[in-house]
């Protein structure tokens, strides 16, 4: 057992520089911060190994984006994994996560490890890859690979505690068009398939928790049960998982270990509020990691907007977190230009996200200056004021530098109004 103070424990305790240093950057005030930190209701990623940019995530924060990264069997090559890490961050993305599966698994990982923000891994597709397939992992490799990640600086795991033996009874019971899309979740459920036994995630969740807790890494809860399509949404499985993540998420911080949990997958629009809000609820308020949600299944192609919008749906009721979904989701591993598109449209249903809950400043500052500078028909000021400058400026500059742009020219409603008003007085 480590004998060292995990952070939620020094904030029980006061307020340790970290948490003093993201206070800031939040704008909070550090002593209520460190209590949020305490009650589990903020985490703070930051494996001492590896000093980098500090990125708060959970209430009281602004909304943090992830980019995945990482190769696959088909298509490995760790130079294109680097050059769309850097893509994500140049974006403006707060953390990365890398997913590789196929080639040299570990030169990934510390190309990844090598950007100065927080990263985050999921150990079970590294042990079923040594494993030689899911039926043949064992409980040892599969806490051995943790262990490495941690050692080695990375700041959060997907650990699909929830997936035990109750939910995979669950989605037989009340099956699903798609029963299981979360490829995490599909080792897990292969396994206990397999071998008849729990998931050793679930049934060692406190040796597990001492490994965390020894490398002050964050646990993300996964959601290996999310649903897949609209159509599964309201199954069982996935409410099984929450109730399980609820206790789980619960014991993690009796011990002093940062989580944060996971969800949910594919939700019809008018399902996502409660959905967030029964996973807070359930989980005593930890931050909420999302990857979309994704409110329609038919737009392949354009899913980062799909995502976008129920991002900003998720945002509206309490999600922390969003996980970027490329154009490319459902159809081929992201390639730059899908990274670039995605992180993007995450960031814009991040800042919406801030809006919603007050952090850009409750009057809105930089969205007024972008209410002024086009009453005025300031284009430099207007791109400054851009989340994306340089796709501002480029569309604009496409017919040339004009004084209003080409889809009224003469016609322009702004620049009439400012003629109508300047004469008036
Ligand atoms: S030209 Fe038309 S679209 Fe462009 S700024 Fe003026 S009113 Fe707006």
């Amino acid at each position: 057992m480590c004998l060292m103070r995990t952070l939620i424990q020094e904030c029980v305790a006061g307020i340790p520089p970290l948490v003093e240093a993201a206070a800031r950057q939040e704008g909070q005030n550090p002593r209520d911060f460190a209590r949020a930190v305490a009650r589990g209701h903020v985490v703070i990623p930051a494996n001492p190994m590896r000093p980098h940019r500090i990125s708060a995530i959970g209430n009281g924060c602004r909304v943090k984006v992830n980019v995945n990264v990482g190769t696959s069997g088909e298509r490995c090559d760790p130079a294109l994994e680097k050059e769309k890490a850097q893509a994500a961050i140049t974006n403006g993305t707060d953390t990365l996560m890398d997913l590789s599966t196929g080639g040299d698994l570990e030169i990934v990982r510390k190309i990844v490890l090598s950007f100065d923000i927080p990263v985050g891994t999921v150990p079970v597709y590294e042990a079923v890859r040594r494993a030689g397939n899911a039926i043949d992992l064992s409980a040892d490799l599969l806490f051995t690979v943790i262990r490495e990640h941690c050692r080695q600086g990375v700041d959060f795991l997907t650990l699909h505690c929830g997936v035990n033996r109750e939910a995979l009874a669950s989605l037989k019971s009340d099956p699903r068009i798609l029963p299981v899309v979360s490829r995490g979740g599909a080792f897990h459920v292969a396994w206990m398939e397999h071998s008849g036994e729990e998931n050793p995630l679930f049934s060692e969740f406190d040796y597990l928790l001492e490994i965390l807790a020894e490398h002050e890494v964050v646990a993300s809860l996964g959601d290996g049960m999310r649903p897949g399509c609209l159509q599964d949404a309201d199954r069982h499985a996935k409410t099984v998982e929450y109730l399980n993540l609820g206790r789980l998420s619960n014991r993690a911080l009796e011990e002093g270990v940062q989580r944060m949990v996971e969800g949910p997958g594919h939700i019809p629009f008018d399902q996502i509020g409660y959905n967030v809000r029964m996973i807070k609820e359930l989980t005593n308020d930890a931050p909420l990691y999302l990857l979309g949600p994704l409110v329609t299944d038919i737009a392949p192609g354009y899913d980062h907007l799909v995502a976008a919008i129920g991002g900003v749906e998720a945002c509206r009721h309490g999600a922390d977190f969003l996980c970027m979904v490329s154009p490319s989701e459902h159809l081929a591993l992201p390639l730059v230009g899908d990274i670039i598109e995605g992180t993007r449209a995450a960031k814009i249903s991040a800042h919406i996200g801030d809006l919603i809950r007050g952090m850009d400043g409750f009057k809105m500052p930089r969205e007024r200056q972008m209410a002024d500078a086009r009453r005025r028909l300031d284009w430099k000021e207007q791109f400054a004021l851009s989340l994306f400058p340089d796709a501002a400026r480029s569309i604009h500059a496409r017919d040339g530098e004009l004084d209003t742009c080409s889809m009224c020219g003469d016609l322009c409603a702004v620049k009439m109004m400012q003629e109508i008003f300047r004469t008036k007085k």
